[in-house]
């Protein structure tokens, strides 16, 4: 296959399913787009990809699809997704150096299959060197703790489609699970509230918009009231109405009962020692979900233990990824082993 290379400069990917961040080498972050592509039906040439893609949802026509290829946290089409890729990395690289070295950060679920996807996309793109490293690992990394101490430390990763729950210690994950609950199943939740409760249909941007304004999983000091624009079910005509964050905290429920159940289950599977530090150390949040209002307090609630949102935790993932792309002698022992996939 004759494809020219698109990795001039060593770069750290975070493929998230609903958001992909590019770390260059001595630059920091350089790209961070939503995970989506148009493209032409027929052709499969990709139309647009990130931003661009994402301003034409709901507005196609019938040539045009637009898709999220990793929306559950594994690549849903390999073509597709390898184009995606190699186009974000085209946008923020100079095409004339060498092909070099890709760090990529993947769910700790994914299968040796899928592995090698990502492996191939990386190649088949021009780089010569592809390392992996676990998402919670990298988001450990990316939060500034020190992932090769003899301590145990719970990560709970929240993303669009999937929440990675990890507990790591001396530079390897110890237990992980990758559950299928996370901020996707949330819109789709408000969503679905004003449908069976309101008889109104809302846009999916709608939707995110208000689990994230109005969304929480605990009571607010304040509640908020919010007027919502959708198109009623029976009438079709467009219609408006008020609802309260108490409502959505509700449609949120069960999404976020869902999480604590991962976390708790993954504490039950945890070595005693590394539990003993848990117990001091507490619990770390990161992904777009941890932004949920109230969601730390709720862990806190149900687990009786300390709980805290990482600073950035939209980029943790990516910063953990770029730090161990800047420092990979350092970093080694944390990646995925290559014989492993
Ligand atoms: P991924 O790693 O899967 O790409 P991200 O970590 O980028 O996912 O998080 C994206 C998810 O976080 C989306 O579902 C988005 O709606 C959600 N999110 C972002 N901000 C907030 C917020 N303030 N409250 C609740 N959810 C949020
Ligand atoms: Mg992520």
């Amino acid at each position: 296959m004759s494809f020219f290379n698109v990795f001039s400069n060593d770069v750290a990917i975070d493929l998230g399913t609903a958001n992909t961040l590019i770390w260059m080498k001595g630059k920091g972050i350089v790209l961070n787009e939503p995970t989506i592509v148009a493209f032409d039906r027929q052709t499969k040439k990709i139309i647009a990809i990130g931003n661009d893609a994402q301003s034409m949802v709901g507005k196609t026509h019938k040539d045009i699809k637009i898709i999220r290829p990793l929306r559950d946290g594994v690549i849903a089409d390999f073509e597709i997704t390898e184009g995606m890729l190699r186009a974000f990395i085209r946008k923020v690289s100079n095409t004339w150096q060498p092909a070099r070295r890709v760090v990529v950060a993947v769910p700790s679920g994914i299968t040796e299959v899928e592995k090698r996807t990502v492996r191939d996309s990386c190649e088949h793109a021009g780089a010569k060197e592809v390392h992996l490293i676990a998402e919670p690992m990298a988001s450990a990394i990316g939060i500034g703790l020190n992932v090769h101490e003899p301590v145990g430390n719970m990560i709970v990763d929240i993303g669009g489609g999937t929440t990675e729950v990890a507990v790591i210690a001396l530079s390897g994950i110890v237990t992980a699970e990758s559950i299928k609950h996370a901020g996707d199943e949330m819109t789709d939740a408000v969503s679905q509230y004003f449908r069976r409760y309101h008889n109104i249909l809302i846009g999916e941007r709608t939707a995110e918009m208000i689990k994230c304004n109005v969304g929480s999983a605990m009571p607010l000091e304040e509640e908020i009231e919010i007027e919502v624009k959708g198109r009623d079910l029976v009438s079709g005509i467009p219609k408006m109405i008020n609802v309260t964050s108490v409502d959505i905290r509700k449609a949120l429920a069960d999404s976020v009962d869902k999480i604590v159940t991962g976390v708790l289950r993954l504490l039950e599977k945890t070595p005693p020692e590394l539990s003993a530090d848990i117990f001091d150390r507490g619990i770390l949040l990161s992904g777009g979900g941890a932004l949920l209002k109230g969601l730390a307090e709720k862990i806190t609630k149900e687990t009786n233990l300390p709980v805290h949102v990482a600073d950035e935790p939209l980029t943790s993932v990516v910063l953990g990824t770029g730090k161990a792309l800047e420092n990979l002698s350092d970093f080694s022992s944390v990646l995925i082993k290559r014989n492993s996939y």
